[in-house]
């Protein structure tokens, strides 16, 4: 049983032993100790994974293949219903147009990203998936699908995660990422996304991408209603599901942006979001790749890496956080620029290939 920790001298103990907190000491971190303390722990567990005043990066795209979702979560601005006139299907040569302009210049990796569409059968996305490995080979990744439109397709085509998993895998798949997770606690979603999924499914879900040899990774966003319990038994979860399968390669927050949404709200600071960071560096003591936000922060996601990050992407587009607020730089070396200030010296850091 964990017990709550009275001093931040007893949580540096902790961590300069490699013990790993509980999460009381977590909540007791996130109430007491100041930015100064959590940079200072943040780094030492960075330090077990990551030389100091290195860190990599990736140039990415992000491609929203088709905004038509059933799903309807509160918080999103990006989705329109089934009939919509605003709704819209890519195909595979408005695809590979935006891949050749991602590889003109300079990524080699791609996020698919779309909405629960009920027009859309598996043989739209194995044939799409199929398509891009045959014509781009290893010049490319993609990260396929999140987990949640994984289950979505899963369910609507009637067969179980692992036989899923497993057409996907023939299909050319390499990885389908942690996305729409959001906050994972059973609570959140019945608030938010009710027609979604379960916290348990979606573990189940995760589990067989694992078992199939797929993979995956974690993600969080922060910055709804979520209490601090709600983030920390997301992290929780999370750090018990890498303890049992090892499966999770990174984890990525970024925040929630309000304009546009239902559910609407004000954002939360950028300090706030340090913070948690940081947080999520010292909880996560099993996962070496902490990633942090360009696409919600801009510039200011760099300060990331004080906070426990390691690794960082620049998105060319996405969608889904663009209709809700976000805005995006091409001016890749302005960005590069705050890190070296920041004293890391950024390495590009390619998955394709491999
Ligand atoms: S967040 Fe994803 S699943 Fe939810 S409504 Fe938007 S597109 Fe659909």
């Amino acid at each position: 049983m964990s017990t709550s920790t009275a001093t931040f001298e007893d949580v540096r103990i902790k961590l300069r032993e490699q013990q790993r907190i509980s999460t009381e000491d977590a909540r007791w971190l996130w109430h007491n100790a100041s930015d100064a303390e959590l940079r200072e722990l943040a780094s030492s567990v960075r330090s077990r994974f990551h030389q100091p005043g290195s860190c990599t990066y990736m140039v990415m795209r992000i491609i929203n293949y088709t905004n038509v979702c059933v799903a309807q979560c509160d918080y999103c601005a990006f989705y329109r219903l089934p009939g919509d006139k605003e709704g819209y299907v890519l195909s595979q040569d408005q695809v590979f147009a935006r891949l050749d302009e991602l590889l003109a210049l300079g990524g080699d990796l791609a996020a698919f990203n779309g909405g629960f569409n009920p027009h859309l059968p598996l043989d739209y996305y194995c044939g799409l998936f199929a398509a891009i490995r045959s014509r781009y080979g290893n010049r490319l990744e993609f990260y396929a699908l999140t987990v949640a439109e994984f289950m979505y397709l899963a369910d609507h085509a009637k067969l179980d995660y692992a036989t899923a998993a497993q057409r996907f895998k023939e299909a050319g798949v390499r990885w389908i990422t942690g996305g729409g997770s959001e906050i994972l606690t059973e609570n959140f979603r019945s608030r938010h996304s009710k027609f979604k999924y379960t916290v348990a499914e979606y573990f189940e879900a995760q589990r067989a991408i694992v078992q199939a040899g797929l993979k995956t990774t974690a993600t969080m966003v922060i910055g709804f209603d979520e209490t601090i319990d709600e983030r920390l038994e997301h992290l929780e979860r999370t750090r018990r599901f890498q303890d049992e399968t090892g499966g999770l390669a990174s984890f990525l927050c970024w925040t929630y942006k309000p304009y546009f949404t239902q559910l609407g709200g004000i954002e939360i600071t950028t300090a706030e979001y340090l913070r948690h960071l940081a947080l999520s560096r010292i909880y996560l003591d099993n996962i070496s790749r902490i990633r942090t936000s360009v696409l919600t922060q801009n510039e200011r996601a760099l300060e990331g890496l004080l906070y426990g990050a390691d690794d960082f992407d620049l998105p060319i587009e996405d969608e889904v956080t663009q209709k809700a607020g976000a805005t995006i730089s091409l001016d890749f070396d302005r960005i590069l620029v705050v890190a070296r200030k920041l004293g890391f010296e950024p390495a590009y850091r390619s998955v394709a290939g491999h």
